[in-house]
């Protein structure tokens, strides 16, 4: 345990991550607020799934005076079925990890003043640990509103609705959010019978005794979904706090300066590029790599974009942000780099992607709708398409599509597939054009509203104060 002596003289707050580096990154911009702007001592405290987890090291290390650190021993999963899903594992390795959590609670709690214990989405099973030892419950949803309402109204759902979602005729109307289809809730939801499901309903009836929920959005982004949230405590829902974007400001990557992708978008011209990125861990079958190689191709557009081998044949296969040891580029179609060399570059596995999204050459993004990728984007005013691959990535491609209007959602066949046709057209018309326009404009209305609510009389600058305030009350 690093660091924990001699932080005695500010308040201690403890936060739990699910593993993963897309939820780690908006928590350490969180921490770093609590520590720069509010005085606080924060010590993380990780659930370790068994993966290697440098690149969560690599983060955490680079974090100022002020917060440490402990890593959990590693959970076991050898009684779990190779198809289990992702949300399942990563409910397990915090289930598995609470014995280990509360020794290191009472560590913490012996020497400091802990006020408050953060879990982000999955986290909430330990509530009853913070409890034990007088801290505040709170949550982080490193995720957006939208989610968090479905999360509200799922145990109602469940019991009104008997069918599987996906089957619904009618699509769900979450108070103040665009309508969605059951087709596109979050991957779990797809299965009722499944583990996943289970364990998700049941996380969302623990939201009820969190003593706050913090969302990592902001108000003019979904004005009608924290309005609603907002009176749901009336009805005995926790408080809701939108304190978002918090976003990267550093980055994950290393030696920034010296990554050739940022001196090949040097080279071109303003607003120009396609930056093509599925997140820290997002991949493609073989035959769908194929089409958006020549769908690329097919644009004319230049293009930036972050390669990794398919799932259905790498040797090692990709999981949090692991990357395969199989060479990406070995499985384009022949002759495609040479074809595309100076309009496209192609990078394996990982570049640094805040640098790409601010850098002036960037001026479209083709995502997977991680919410970390998307408020990266929103931030720095680049226009969206949307193709939304597992986990709540569906529900965030039609709040963009459909509620926002800053993002082109790709059309899916009936084999599954986005085809090269359709992938030239988004790629030619998020730049050209009429829509191309209009999502232009609309994405710059919602960068300078999230600098704005991030101002020193922002929205969202007032609301973390006012949990700050909540947390420095507690145990005084
Ligand atoms: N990221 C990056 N370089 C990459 C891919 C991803 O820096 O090549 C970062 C990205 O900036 C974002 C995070 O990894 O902060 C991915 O989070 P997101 O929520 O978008 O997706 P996830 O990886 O959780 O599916």
């Amino acid at each position: 345990m690093d660091n924990i002596q001699g932080q005695e003289a500010s308040p201690q707050v403890v936060i739990v991550p699910s593993p993963g580096m897309g939820h780690l990154i908006p928590f350490v911009e969180l921490a770093k607020k609590l520590v720069h702007q509010h005085n606080f001592s924060v010590t993380f405290i990780i659930p370790n799934d068994g993966s290697p987890m440098k690149s969560h090291r690599q983060l955490l290390q680079a974090l100022p005076k002020g917060v440490s650190s402990v890593f959990l021993p590693p959970v076991n999963f050898d009684d779990l079925p190779p198809d289990v899903l992702v949300e399942t594992r990563i409910t397990l390795s915090l289930t598995r990890s609470l014995d280990a959590l509360r020794d290191t609670l009472k560590t913490l709690t012996d020497s400091t003043k802990v006020v408050a214990l953060v879990v982000d989405l999955f986290g909430p099973f330990a509530f009853e640990i913070a409890k034990e030892f007088d801290v505040l419950p709170f949550v982080f949803f490193p995720t957006n509103a939208m989610l968090l309402s479905l999360s509200f109204h799922l145990p109602g759902l469940d019991e009104t609705y008997s069918g599987e979602y996906k089957d619904m005729t009618e699509p769900v109307r979450l108070p103040g959010c665009v309508p969605v289809q059951g087709r596109d809730l979050v991957d779990p939801a797809q299965d009722r019978k499944g583990d996943a499901y289970k364990w998700i309903l049941h996380i969302c009836k623990l939201y009820n005794s969190a003593a706050g929920i913090m969302v990592n959005s902001f108000i003019d982004l979904e004005p009608g979904a924290f309005k609603a949230l907002m009176e749901e405590n009336n009805i005995g829902k926790p408080p809701v706090y939108p304190i978002g974007p918090l976003t990267q400001i550093g980055s994950t990557s290393g030696d920034v300066g010296e990554s050739e992708c940022l001196k090949w978008l040097d080279k071109q011209p303003k607003e120009s590029v396609l930056f093509v990125s599925f997140g820290s861990g997002g991949t493609l079958s073989h035959a769908q790599l194929n089409e958006l190689s020549l769908g690329l191709e097919m644009s004319g557009q230049r293009f930036l974009w972050v390669v990794r081998s398919p799932h259905d044949e790498a040797t090692n296969a990709t999981y949090f942000g692991i990357r395969s040891a199989d060479d990406p580029l070995a499985f384009l179609p022949e002759g495609f780099l040479d074809r595309t060399k100076g309009v496209g570059l192609v990078v394996p596995s990982w570049v640094p992607q805040i640098q790409v999204l601010s850098h002036s050459s960037t001026g479209g993004f083709l995502t997977h709708c991680g919410w970390n990728s998307i408020l990266e984007s929103v931030v720095n005013g680049v226009p969206l398409i949307a193709w939304p691959l597992y986990a709540e990535q569906r529900m965030n491609s039609v709040l963009l599509a459909d509620g926002l209007k800053v993002a082109l959602r790709v059309k899916v066949n009936e084999n599954g597939l986005v085809m090269k046709e359709d992938i030239a057209n988004y790629a030619r018309s998020i730049f050209e054009g009429e829509e191309g326009k209009s999502i232009k404009s609309k994405m710059n209305e919602l960068k300078s509203a999230a600098t704005r609510a991030l101002s020193e009389d922002g929205s969202s600058t007032k609301s973390l104060a006012e949990v700050a305030r909540i947390w420095k009350d507690h145990k005084k």
